[in-house]
């Protein structure tokens, strides 16, 4: 027993060494592909309850033969000291990018951009955000900042005022993933917030049999939001079905595959000047 318990801690071993070798590599490939602007924004459209779209969400990309998704490179980015610099430039880009298609498009109005907490910590953000809400010319109004739930966000005061001076700007804040583990009730305590995002897990199997549990969690859900006076946006609707429930619950924004999948800022703008949803 002993001999065998030895020989699967050596193959525990190996795999271990493994996993840090690819680690390594990863990490060298993308601070590589930060020099090589290989990431590049996706837009995925938010529509209204009368389905135009009315905005999109900005997902970032890394544009490279199997290159990962973003559930691994944006915390690689985040260890590596790199997230600051691709989120600030992803930031500009595409702020100036929506003031476009506000100009083109009536209906389009805003672009919902994901931020990392640990640009939340960094001093210089606001001006950031000033700077090319500035350059663009796009009304604060029209910028989104997604918070997403971490360990990393807590109630810190720094943190805390510049979220309550983004606002003040006009600029609006989204809790993202609310319902999930880290984006809580108590982020409604103390964060300055305008638009609930219910996170997919509680979307995406609405319209299935024995559903009753998801709907009646996404009903308090709205319910908490409008007693909060904050707007719901849905994300990871992927049928009418869902669309159709989730419009009947009380949702003021739809997003899902059932709209559109993220696209290229080409194809984006092509789907904004054909205004063809299902
Ligand atoms: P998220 O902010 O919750 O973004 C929504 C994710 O759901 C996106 O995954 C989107 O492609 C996916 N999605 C949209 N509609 C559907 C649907 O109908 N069904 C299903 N199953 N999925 C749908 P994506 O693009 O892989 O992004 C993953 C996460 O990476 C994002 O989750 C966000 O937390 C993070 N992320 C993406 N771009 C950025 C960024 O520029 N900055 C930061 N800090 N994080 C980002
Ligand atoms: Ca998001
Ligand atoms: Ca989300
Ligand atoms: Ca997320």
């Amino acid at each position: 027993a002993r001999e065998h318990g030895s020989t699967s801690l050596r193959r525990f071993d190996a795999e271990i060494a493994e996993q840090l070798e690819r680690r390594k590599q990863l990490a060298m490939r993308v601070r590589q592909a930060v020099t090589r602007q290989e990431f590049v924004a996706f837009f995925q459209p938010i529509v209204s309850r009368d389905y135009r779209i009315v905005g999109a969400e900005a997902l970032l990309r890394w544009q490279a033969p199997d290159a990962p998704g973003p559930a691994e490179f944006i915390p690689l980015l985040e260890e590596q000291g790199l997230i600051r610099e691709v989120g600030r430039q992803m930031l500009h880009d595409v702020i100036h990018t929506a003031a476009r298609w506000r100009h083109e498009q009536e209906a389009f109005q805003n672009i919902s951009v994901n931020v990392s907490p640990i640009q939340l910590r960094e001093e210089a953000f606001v001006n950031h955000v000033i700077d090319a809400l500035k350059t663009s010319g796009l009304p604060a109004s029209c910028l989104i900042l997604e918070i997403t739930e971490s360990l990393y966000i807590s109630a810190e005061k720094a943190v805390l005022n510049r979220l309550a001076r983004l606002r003040q700007l006009g600029v609006r804040l989204a809790l993202d993933d609310f319902g999930t583990g880290y984006s809580a009730l108590s982020y409604l305590q103390w964060m300055p917030l305008d638009i609930l995002k219910i996170d997919k897990s509680f979307v995406l199997k609405l319209a299935e049999e024995h559903a009753e549990r998801d709907i009646t969690i996404v009903r308090a859900i709205i319910q908490i939001a409008q007693a909060c006076g904050l707007d719901v946006t849905a994300e990871g609707i992927e049928s009418a079905e869902v669309a159709r429930i989730m419009c009947e619950l009380g949702a003021h924004c739809l997003q899902g595959y059932h709209f559109s999948r993220p696209l290229g800022e080409e194809a984006m703008t092509a789907l904004l000047h054909s205004s063809a949803m299902p």
